[in-house]
């Protein structure tokens, strides 16, 4: 059934990723400490098997484009998710380190929607959850520009389809209509689109030989959880 209404003291403000990542870019290209190489990408680490001592790094322009290395006490891999750091130490000379990995078999689709948020609708936004009997769940909130983000997921077997067809027929199995019904009203401002890759996974560089000196893997370089904990 449906959570009963009570006033709260918590807030929660939705926005898109993009929003997220170029507030938070703001930030740190004003923080005088810090300086930013836009559009550049690591490619390999430099040093040894007992120390980290810097990173290979090619500017990403159009016309050619020659790998320059940069020299570092500490080198932080902030590269998230898809860390290639792994495969750079493996190069180095240690083992590679080990990995915990527990895959929950979740699968996204995401769909952003036009239309004003609180212009006619009598809710801020919308968790159905699953239940037993319905192995399936969607999240509908405002974002920024006027704009609706809708995420449907699904367990192994109930993966959400990634065309707007697909997505409709899936919300039409959600445990109440709301939802469902909403989209069949809305007008989408871009295609689905998926996202599959949502294993816990904990690289365990902490072990004894796993990692040289010099080098420290942070956030989801190191550890990624599945999304639906809402944890970064
Ligand atoms: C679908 C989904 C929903 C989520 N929902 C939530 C939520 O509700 N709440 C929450 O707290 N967390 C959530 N998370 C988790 C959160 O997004 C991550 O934990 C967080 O973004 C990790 O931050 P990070 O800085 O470690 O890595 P990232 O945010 O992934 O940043 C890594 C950066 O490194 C760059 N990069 C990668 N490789 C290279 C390279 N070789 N050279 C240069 N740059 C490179 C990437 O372009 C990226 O900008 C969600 C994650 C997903 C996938």
């Amino acid at each position: 059934g449906w959570q009963y209404r009570f006033p709260t003291t918590m807030h929660l403000l939705s926005c898109t990723r993009p929003l997220l990542d170029w507030v938070v870019r703001e930030r740190v290209r004003k923080h005088p400490r810090i300086h930013l190489m836009e559009r550049t990408t690591a490619l390999a680490l430099l040093g040894d098997a007992t120390r980290v001592s810097g990173v290979r790094v090619s500017a990403r322009a159009s016309g050619p484009r020659e790998p320059y290395d940069l020299h570092a006490a500490l080198v932080v891999d902030a590269t998230g998710r898809s860390s290639a750091a792994p495969k750079w130490l493996a190069a180095l000379g240690p083992a590679t380190p080990l990995a915990e990995c527990v895959d929950p078999g979740l699968s996204y689709t995401t769909v952003q929607y036009k239309g004003a948020p609180g212009s006619d609708v009598p809710f801020l936004g919308v968790h159905i959850r699953p239940d037993r009997d319905h192995p399936r769940g969607a999240v509908l909130l405002p974002v920024e520009a006027d704009r609706w983000i809708l995420t449907a997921y699904g367990m192994r077997g109930h993966q959400p389809p990634t065309d707007q067809a697909g997505v409709l027929h899936f919300l039409g199995g959600l445990a109440d209509p709301v939802l469902h019904e909403w989209a069949r009203h809305n007008e989408p401002a871009a295609p689905p689109r998926g996202f599959r890759n949502t294993a816990n996974r904990r690289y365990l560089y902490e072990r004894a030989g796993a990692a040289p000196s010099g080098f420290l893997a942070v956030g989801d370089a190191c550890c990624t959880f599945n999304p639906i904990h809402g944890h970064g």
